[in-house]
C-alpha cells in the first residue's frame, strides 16, 4: 500500500485532530485502555459518545452511504483511528454491532434486515451482543445445544449461552443456535438476531477477575424470534458465523489498536516520573528496552492491521491471516501490563478508588483486564492451531 497521503487526507486529518481536541470528555480521555463496560452509567456515556461522534460522521466512514456510512477509503478510516488514539479518545461503545454484524448483514442480510438494524448501529441506539459461546461449546463452538424449533413463522429458542459480553446493557443480541440436531456438528447451526428484551430471556452477570461483571449467563426459555430475523440460510449459520469471527479478530483488533497505543504512551509517561533510586524508570537500560521492543511490536501491529484493512477494502473478506493480528494483540497486550506492572513495583496491586493505586489504579485494572486477552475472540492455541493449518499448511496431526 502506499503510505503517502493525498492533500484531501491531509486535509480530513486536520479536520478529524480539530474536532478532537474540542470534543473528547475529560471523564473518558486516556481511559479507554482501563476501562470495562460493566457499569450502566459508564455505559450511558459511551453511548452518548458515540452519538457525538456519528453526529460528526464520524462513525462507520468506511460503510457504504446506503447504508448511513461515509462510504470513505481506507486512509481515512486510518486516518481517524491514529487521530483518535493521538487525542486518547475512547473507541465507539457498539463494537460488535459496527465491527462484526455490520459487516455481517452487509454481506448475508436481507434488505429488510440492513434498513432495521444498520442505521440504530451506528448511533448506538441499540447496542448489540454477541450470544455464540456456551458452557461446553468454546473453542469447540460447533458443539452448541442451544435449540431453535420452528412453530409457525417464528423459531422457538431453549438453551444457555455464558461469557455473553454487554448482555446487560444490549438491546439485541445475534445469536448461533442449533435448527437441525441430527445434522453433522457444523451443518444444523443457524445465525439469528435475538431482541434482548423478548420474554423467556434472563441475564445474569458473572463477575470477573478485575472486580467487575462486564459479561453474563443468558439463559434462553421459550423465547420466540421471528423466522424473518435468521440471517443468511437457515443451517448454513456456520459459514455467517465464520464472516462474523473473521471481522472479530481481524477489524476489531485493528480498533483495539486505538486503546493498545493509548496505554502505550501513558506507560511512557508513567515511566518518565517513577522515581526509583534516584532515577527514573525511563533511564533504567532494561525497562528502556521493553519499552522499545512495545513500541515496536504496536507498530508491527498498526502495519499489519492496514495491510488486512486493504485487502477488506478492496472487497475481499478477511481470512484466516487475520488471527495472526489478534494472536499477537493479545501478546503485546499482556507484555504491556506486566511491563507496567515492573516499573510500578509493588503499589502496582493497589485497586481504585485507594488514594495510593497510581493514575487512580487503572493499570491495576489493565494488568487483571489483560489476562483475557488471549482468551476472548479465540483463544491463543486455537489461533495458532488456524494459522498453522490453514495459513502455513502444517499437517493437522
Ligand atoms: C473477556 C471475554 C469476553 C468474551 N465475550 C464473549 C462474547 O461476547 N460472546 C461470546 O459468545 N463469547 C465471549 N467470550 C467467550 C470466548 O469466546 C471463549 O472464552 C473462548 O472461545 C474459549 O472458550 P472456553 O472459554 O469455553 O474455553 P475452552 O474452549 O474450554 O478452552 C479451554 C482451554 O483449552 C484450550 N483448547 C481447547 N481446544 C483446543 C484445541 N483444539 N487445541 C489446543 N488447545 C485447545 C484453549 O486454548 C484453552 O486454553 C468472551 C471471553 C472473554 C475472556
Amino acid at each position: 500500500m502506499d503510505f503517502y497521503f493525498t492533500a484531501d487526507q491531509q486535509a480530513f486529518r486536520r479536520e478529524v485532530r480539530s474536532w478532537l481536541a474540542g470534543h473528547v470528555p475529560a471523564d473518558l480521555k486516556g481511559r479507554g485502555f482501563a476501562a470495562s463496560r460493566a457499569d450502566r452509567e459508564h455505559v450511558a456515556r459511551l453511548r452518548q459518545w458515540q452519538r457525538e461522534l456519528h453526529a460528526a460522521g464520524y462513525v462507520g466512514i468506511d460503510w457504504p452511504s446506503e447504508y448511513g456510512g461515509r462510504g470513505a477509503s481506507i486512509m481515512e478510516q486510518i486516518i481517524l483511528y491514529e487521530e483518535m488514539s493521538r487525542a486518547q479518545a475512547p473507541q465507539p461503545l457498539n463494537r460488535g454491532g459496527l465491527s462484526m454484524l455490520g459487516p455481517t448483514l452487509m454481506r448475508h442480510g436481507t434488505p429488510a434486515q440492513r434498513e432495521r438494524h444498520l442505521a440504530k448501529i451506528l448511533t448506538a441506539e441499540e447496542i448489540w451482543c454477541q450470544g455464540f459461546s456456551e458452557p461446553n461449546a468454546g473453542s469447540d463452538l460447533a458443539n452448541l445445544q442451544t435449540r431453535a424449533v420452528l412453530d409457525g413463522d417464528v423459531y422457538v429458542l431453549n438453551g444457555q449461552k455464558v461469557w455473553t459480553s454487554m448482555a446487560h446493557v444490549a438491546e439485541w443480541g445475534f445469536f448461533l443456535v442449533r435448527t437441525d440436531p441430527s445434522a453433522a456438528k457444523h451443518k444444523g447451526i443457524t445465525f439469528i438476531l435475538v431482541d434482548m428484551k423478548a420474554p423467556g430471556i434472563s441475564v445474569r452477570p458473572l463477575r470477573q477477575i478485575t472486580g467487575e461483571a462486564e459479561f453474563n449467563e443468558v439463559f434462553l426459555e421459550n423465547v420466540r424470534v421471528p423466522a424473518a430475523n435468521v440471517v443468511g440460510k437457515v443451517n448454513e449459520g456456520w459459514g455467517v458465523a465464520i464472516t462474523t469471527l473473521a471481522y472479530e479478530r481481524d477489524v476489531l483488533t485493528m480498533i483495539r489498536h486505538i486503546s493498545l497505543r493509548t496505554a502505550l504512551e501513558r506507560l511512557v509517561a508513567l515511566a518518565r516520573r517513577t522515581k526509583r533510586n534516584g532515577h527514573t524508570a525511563a533511564d533504567d537500560p532494561v525497562l528502556r528496552q521493553k519499552l522499545a521492543g512495545l513500541a515496536i511490536a504496536e507498530r508491527c501491529l498498526q502495519l499489519n492491521g492496514y495491510r488486512s484493512l486493504t485487502k477488506i477494502l478492496k472487497g475481499r473478506p478477511p481470512g484466516p491471516e487475520g488471527s495472526t493480528a489478534k494472536l499477537f494483540w493479545s501478546q503485546v497486550d499482556q507484555e504491556l501490563a506486566e511491563v507496567a506492572t515492573e516499573i510500578i513495583g509493588p503499589y502496582s496491586q493497589i485497586a481504585a478508588p485507594s488514594e495510593w493505586a497510581p493514575d487512580e489504579g487503572q493499570w491495576e485494572f489493565y494488568a487483571l483486564l489483560a489476562r483475557g486477552s488471549g482468551i476472548r475472540a479465540g483463544t491463543s492455541e486455537i489461533l495458532r492451531n488456524i494459522l498453522g493449518e490453514r495459513v502455513l499448511g502444517l499437517p493437522k496431526d
